[in-house]
C-alpha cells in the first residue's frame, strides 16, 4: 500500500527528477515522484516520430553526452553508451559542413569545400582543442556540489579560452541577456549577437550590422558598445 508521507517530493518525472529520486531512495529516504504526463523522461524520451516507421528516436535530446559514467556505475543502469564517429552534418552551401571525428582528413576537406581555404579549418581545430581540454578538466565536477566561478577557472588553467576574461562587459544579468516573445517564450536579445559580431569586428559582419542597426535597442547597445566604434557611425 502506498504510504501517506514520504520525506520527499519530486515534481516533474525528467532525467533529474528520475536520478535525484533513486540517489534519495538508495540513501533510504522514501520519495514520490509526480509526473504529469503519461511517461517519466521528460524532454529525454525516444519515441516513434514518424508513422508506419518502426524506429524510436529522441524527440529533443539527442546527445546523452552530459550523462556522467558515475552515475550510470552508482545506479547500476544497463545502458552502453557509444561515441558516434559524424559529430555533426551542417547543410550549408552546395555540400555542407561535416565532422568526421574518426576521420581528421575528411573533415579538413569538407572545411575547404565549404569555405574556400584552410583559415576556418585551423580556427576550428583551436577552438575544438581547447574546449576539449576544459571539459576534460570541469565535466568530472558534475556531480559535485558546484564550484565558484574562480574556482572553475582556476580548475580551467586556460585563462586565453575563458569568456568571462575577454569580455567584462558580457556578465549581465540573465534577465537582460534574453527577451520575450507575444507568448512568452525567451530568446536571445538580438543586440547581443550583434555586440559580438561589433566586437570580434570580423569584415564580413558588417554588413549584417549596418543593415540591423535600425532595428535594434540602440540605448540597449551604446551602454556596451564603444559609441566611436566604426560600425556604429556608418
Ligand atoms: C530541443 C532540445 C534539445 C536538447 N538536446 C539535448 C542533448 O542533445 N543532450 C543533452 O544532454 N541535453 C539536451 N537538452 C537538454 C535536456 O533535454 C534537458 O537538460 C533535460 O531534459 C532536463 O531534464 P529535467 O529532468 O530537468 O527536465 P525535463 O526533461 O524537462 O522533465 C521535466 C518533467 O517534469 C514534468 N512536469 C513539469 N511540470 C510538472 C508539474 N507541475 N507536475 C508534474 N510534472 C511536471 C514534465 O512533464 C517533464 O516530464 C535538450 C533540450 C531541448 C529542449
Amino acid at each position: 500500500m502506498r504510504p501517506s508521507r514520504y520525506d520527499v517530493v519530486i515534481a516533474g518525472g525528467g532525467h533529474n527528477g528520475l536520478t535525484a529520486a533513486a540517489y534519495l531512495a538508495r540513501a533510504g529516504r522514501s520519495v514520490l515522484v509526480l509526473e504529469r504526463q503519461d511517461q517519466v523522461g521528460g524532454v529525454a524520451v525516444s519515441a516513434r516520430a514518424f508513422d508506419g516507421v518502426d524506429a524510436r528516436l529522441s524527440r529533443y535530446s539527442y546527445l546523452v553526452s552530459l550523462l556522467p559514467d558515475t552515475i550510470v556505475a552508482d545506479l547500476g543502469l544497463r545502458v552502453e553508451l557509444r561515441p558516434r564517429r559524424i559529430a555533426s552534418y551542417t547543410p550549408a552551401g552546395a555540400g555542407g559542413l561535416l565532422i568526421d571525428d574518426g576521420d581528421t582528413a575528411r573533415t579538413a576537406a569538407s572545411f575547404a569545400a565549404l569555405t574556400g581555404d584552410g583559415r576556418d579549418w585551423d580556427s576550428w581545430q583551436r577552438f575544438y582543442a581547447a574546449m576539449g581540454n576544459l571539459a576534460r578538466r570541469i565535466f568530472p565536477t558534475m556531480t559535485e556540489p558546484l564550484r565558484s566561478r574562480a574556482e572553475l577557472r582556476a580548475l580551467a588553467g586556460d585563462d586565453a579560452t575563458w569568456v568571462y576574461r575577454r569580455d567584462e562587459s558580457l556578465r549581465l544579468p540573465r534577465a537582460q541577456t534574453f527577451v520575450l516573445t507575444d507568448d512568452g517564450i525567451p530568446y536571445l536579445r538580438p543586440e547581443l549577437v550583434f555586440l559580438f559580431k561589433a566586437k570580434a569586428m570580423r569584415p564580413k559582419d558588417e554588413l549584417d550590422f549596418v543593415t540591423a542597426l535600425p532595428r535594434l535597442d540602440l540605448p540597449w547597445l551604446h551602454r556596451l558598445l564603444d559609441p566611436n566604434h566604426p560600425w556604429l557611425r556608418t
